[in-house]
């Protein structure tokens, strides 16, 4: 196929590789197909993942972009791979919740659907031989896994990503539960240190309700087996104006049509990016401020 030429791994993840970018600030993001949950315990390939989450992955991320965020999303290259910036990647999980669900329902004994006060930001320790543990602040000041500014800052990206998705979504009919973002940092010239975000932002680490009905559209379904997951994430995509509906049929999708789309999004990227918005600068090789 014509995407798949050679590459150098990097990292392989339990849904994404990372292969070596075309030069040393970057690096390509492969979204694969397979889907893993409870700590890879509950395993499939599911066809047609990887491309949904790429398209909806990428289009949010350009759309945070453009309000200001900066993230490390530079383009995408085709159905399954998007070029974006080599970060060093922050080892915590920062999670938005809006709605009760998931993991804080048995933690606290919550109903799921209940509305949470204010929108609640909880920070998970990357690790997967630990389950990714609830963390608190002391305990990442204590480890030093992100200093007090940059905590401050991802904090603060995590509210404005979550009052805009919120939105976004609710505007198309869906509910934004939850999600969960990564960061990384960049080093500048002058040893400075910038924070962006990292990672994705697909149904794979959001919840995503329809509106009206309740129902779930995102990887809950793969969890806890309430139906076909690439229905569901077609039905967001669908909604938020990335495919046609039926795209995905039986896991064959239409690779002509998915590579013209691709050029379109693109195209449309490059217009929304915000001229002023100056991007961190990159490389210089300087060292990491101390954390
Ligand atoms: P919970 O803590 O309720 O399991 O998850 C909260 C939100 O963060 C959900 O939207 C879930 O998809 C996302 N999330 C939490 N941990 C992970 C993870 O390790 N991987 C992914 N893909 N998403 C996660």
């Amino acid at each position: 196929m014509k995407f798949m030429a050679r590459r150098t791994l990097l990292y392989e993840g339990k849904a994404k590789i990372i292969y070596e970018g075309p030069d040393a600030n970057t690096v390509i993001q492969y979204f694969k197909d397979d889907a893993t949950a409870f700590n890879a315990e509950k395993k499939a390939v599911i066809a047609g993942k990887g491309v949904l989450n790429n398209r909806i992955s990428a289009h949010l991320m350009t759309k945070i972009e453009a309000i200001g965020i900066p993230t490390h999303f530079i383009r995408s290259i085709n159905m399954r791979e998007q070029l974006v910036r080599k970060v060093d990647i922050i080892p915590l999980e920062v999670v938005v919740r809006n709605v009760a669900a998931g993991s804080l329902c048995k933690r606290l004994g919550l109903k799921e659907g209940e509305i949470i006060g204010r929108p609640l930001i909880e920070y998970y320790y990357k690790k997967d031989e630990l389950g990714d543990p609830l963390v608190g602040e002391e305990h990442i000041m204590t480890f030093g896994w992100a200093d007090p500014y940059e905590l401050e800052e991802m904090a603060l990206m995590a509210w404005r990503v979550n009052d805009y998705l919120s939105g976004l979504f609710e505007g198309i009919g869906l509910r934004l539960i939850d999600f969960k973002l990564e960061f990384g940092r960049i080093y500048g010239e002058y040893g400075e240190v910038y924070i962006v975000l990292a990672d994705e932002i697909s149904p794979d680490n959001c919840r995503l309700w329809d509106a009206r009905t309740g129902e779930k559209l995102d990887k809950d379904r793969f969890r806890f087996d309430l139906g076909d997951l690439v229905d569901g994430y077609q039905i967001i995509a669908h909604k938020l104006g990335l495919i046609p509906e039926g795209f995905i049929k039986g896991g064959n999708l239409n690779e002509d049509l998915a590579e013209k789309l691709d050029q379109i999004e693109n195209e449309l990227a490059e217009k929304r990016k915000l001229k002023n918005i100056a991007k961190p600068p990159i490389g210089g090789g300087s060292k990491p401020r101390k954390l």
